[in-house]
């Protein structure tokens, strides 16, 4: 059937379950609402939390248009809308929705995307840049003389955030799952790297470092590293848990913190560091004036169409793939 021009491509989870459930309809393309943005997208971020929702690890109302971030160009705006016109290039993520040709942003949750960064670099880079920024300059900030251990160290947010932290002069070790991811994180930056697959991570770090080195852990893989992490860390270390690529962490009894040196620990969310307008265009434009200038590479591990959003989903939840992965409209 041809499309008429008010309608568009999206993909759609149509229901919980696994990858089988995603499908691309034809839906009308929408008019922007006041304070929206209608935004012809170029590329939408591939990320872990695209799997959660198609799951129902996090709670969600199906069908749904998946995609938690994107970048494009501004085609209409709704009543009330001063900051953005049509025809400027801007990016956004936490708005659900992305994997679609035609995507309704709010005004007030768009950045905009210097002329020095492409659409899809910056699709790329916007929401794992900004989970890095305030894991290194917010939950915990690192500085010189800090020693960090960042797990999945060859991943979206682990090669952003390693760079990060050698920005701010810490020492880092990471843990990669094959060689291949070794050699990408050494190139981010890290000091220390661990094939945990091959080798206990707690028994490295604590050979080349000493004793309960580390100053903090940034856990982005959950299940099957949490309680080890907790062993490496100084008396008042931080662990921040921020994600659960293997799986979910269980319920921790407070005692085990003052066990293991009177920790902190966090659970924190990108979305409760960006929520103030001048958070959001602060880390934004941190990111993307990094990227301009050469500082933070990003890297793109892999290109979609609408049509394989689920084998990206495939892909990502496959621990192959190393880098940022995008949909490309
Ligand atoms: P990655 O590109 O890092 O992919 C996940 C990686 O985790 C895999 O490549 C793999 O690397 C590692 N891993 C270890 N065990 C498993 C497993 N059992 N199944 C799958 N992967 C495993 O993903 P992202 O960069 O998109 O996200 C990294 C984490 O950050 C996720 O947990 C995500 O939810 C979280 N996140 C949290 C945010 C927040 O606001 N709190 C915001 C953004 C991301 P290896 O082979 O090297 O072990």
């Amino acid at each position: 059937m041809e499309r008429g021009a008010t309608e568009m491509r999206a993909a759609l989870v149509t229901a919980k379950g696994g990858p089988e459930v995603i499908e691309v309809a034809d839906q009308p393309i929408p008019e922007p609402g006041p304070g929206q943005l209608l935004v012809k997208v170029a590329a939408g971020g591939v990320n872990f939390i695209d799997i959660y929702q198609r799951e129902g690890v996090y709670p969600m109302e199906y069908p749904f248009v998946p995609g938690n971030e994107g970048a494009g160009t501004v085609e209409a705006v709704g009543e009330g809308v001063t900051t953005f016109g049509p025809g400027d290039r801007v990016g956004w993520s936490g708005t659900l929705g992305s994997f679609r040709e035609y995507h309704l942003v709010p005004a007030d949750r768009a950045v905009a995307v210097p002329e020095d960064v492409d659409l899809e670099t910056a699709a790329a880079a916007l929401l794992q840049g900004m989970t890095a920024h305030f894991l290194v300059h917010g939950t915990f900030p690192l500085g010189p003389g800090h020693r960090c251990l960042i797990h999945a160290g060859a991943g979206g947010v682990g090669l952003l955030l390693t760079q990060m932290a050698k920005m701010l002069g810490a020492e880092v070790a990471t843990t990669v799952g094959s060689p291949e991811k070794a050699e990408l994180s050494r190139a981010a930056g890290a000091d220390l790297v661990i094939d945990y697959t091959q080798s206990d991570f707690a028994a490295e770090i604590e050979a080349a470092w000493g004793p309960r080195p580390l100053d903090v852990v940034y856990d982005g893989v959950g299940a099957s590293t949490f309680e080890k992490g907790l062993t490496l860390l100084k008396k008042r270390g931080m662990m921040v848990t921020f994600g659960n690529a293997s799986g979910v962490v269980p319920p921790v009894a407070p005692l085990e913190l003052m066990r293991n040196g009177s920790l902190f620990l966090t659970r924190p969310m990108l979305y409760d560091y960006v929520a103030e307008r001048a958070d959001l265009e602060r880390r934004a434009s941190d990111v993307f004036r990094w990227i301009a200038a050469g500082d933070l590479q990003v890297r793109i591990g892999g290109r979609y169409t609408l049509d394989q959003v689920a084998q990206a989903q495939v892909d990502l939840a496959s621990r192959k793939t190393t880098g940022k992965l995008i949909v490309v409209l």
